[in-house]
């Protein structure tokens, strides 16, 4: 494995923490603020990881900037006191010297410009599917010159079934291929590769299950369109594109929601996704079949929608993207 020697080791042991925190916060606050409608939970989630990226990640690559999605002003303002202790809380299990001034400084390392070589962060993506009891994941990229060249996905709720389960992490270096480990069994660990069916008709898709974040019915359409026999499956965050790697799945799209026609993909929503499939060999592009851009700023300003795919069908759906437009 790429990380057994060398600097990834520090990346991958984040991964794995972060798995673990993520998972602590959902297994003991987010039944109960469930029936209160209370996102309470994510929200100690979210900063949690994000300070144990700026603390991690700083200490082991010092000098490359952190660009993640939170910053701690939530956590100084008005009604942030509860939510910043049960964050400080939750980070001193992983490291003792957590405190609330250090919290917040290690949460706004990730505040940094991106520009040449830095980390992308999605420290809980699919937020939806945190609190629902779905899929979730802590998505981490090295962007380089505009190329994600190490990363990987942290998916606490995955099996390696693909299945509902106990947990993976799916990591890759460019060059090295991508692979699959259980949360629980770190000596486990196995290659992932993408299926290899070239034939619409047969191939699964995967989307958002939040119809508010793609367009439903486009999507219904180019499945008819295409002639796919398999429904579409919904499920929440970058999990779909650990699934496409490992083979369980070819195709996640994202349409512009009609809500937001003008939506940006965000870097950190796809930067830890798209080094783990494009290694398991897949493709991912814009559906004008542009590749992402990630020199752009936070958000991916020059591409519209996703379409990732096991690579064989990716023509196909390109084409019969644009037939149905
Ligand atoms: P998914 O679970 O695939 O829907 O992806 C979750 C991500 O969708 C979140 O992290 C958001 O950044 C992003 N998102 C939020 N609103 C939208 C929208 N209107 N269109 C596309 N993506 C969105
Ligand atoms: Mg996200």
């Amino acid at each position: 494995m790429f990380w057994n020697t060398g600097q990834d080791a520090a990346m991958v042991a984040f991964l794995r923490d972060a798995a673990r925190l993520a998972r602590m916060v959902r297994d003991e606050l987010a039944p109960e603020s469930l029936t209160k409608e209370d996102r309470s939970p994510v929200t100690v989630a979210d900063f949690a990881v994000q300070a144990l990226a700026g603390l991690r990640l700083g200490a082991a690559y010092p000098g490359v900037p952190v660009v993640g999605e939170e910053n701690s002003a939530p956590l100084k303002g008005p009604g942030g006191a509860e939510s910043l202790k049960q964050v400080v809380e939750y980070v001193r299990r992983f490291e003792e010297r957590a405190s609330a001034r250090r919290v917040c400084e290690w949460i706004d390392r990730g505040g940094a410009a991106p520009g040449g070589r830095f980390w992308v962060l999605d420290p809980v993506d699919g937020t939806k599917g945190f609190l629902r009891g779905g899929q979730y994941a802590v998505s981490l990229g090295l962007v380089e010159d505009g190329v994600v060249t190490v990363g990987g996905l942290a998916c606490p709720a995955l099996g390696l079934d693909g299945e509902p389960g106990n947990g993976v992490l799916t990591l890759a270096r460019r060059g090295k291929g991508a692979f699959i480990v259980p949360l629980d069994a770190p000596e486990f660990c196995r290659p992932i590769r993408v299926s290899p069916c070239a034939d619409p008709r047969r191939a699964v898709l995967l989307r958002s299950f939040e119809s508010g974040h793609t367009n439903v019915d486009r999507i219904e359409a180019l499945i008819r369109h295409l002639g796919m026999k398999n429904p579409p499956v919904p499920m929440d965050s970058q999990a779909k594109y650990a699934m496409v790697a490992a083979g369980y799945g070819e195709i996640i799209l994202r349409m512009p929601s009609p809500d937001a026609p003008d939506y940006r993909e965000k870097i950190w929503d796809h930067a830890g996704g798209v080094v783990v499939l494009e290694e398991a060999g897949g493709r991912v592009t814009d559906i004008e079949g542009k590749p992402y851009d990630f020199t752009r700023g936070r958000r991916l300003e020059a591409n519209t929608g996703l379409l990732a795919s096991n690579g064989a069908v990716h023509d196909a759906v390109l084409e019969a993207i644009r037939r149905t437009a």
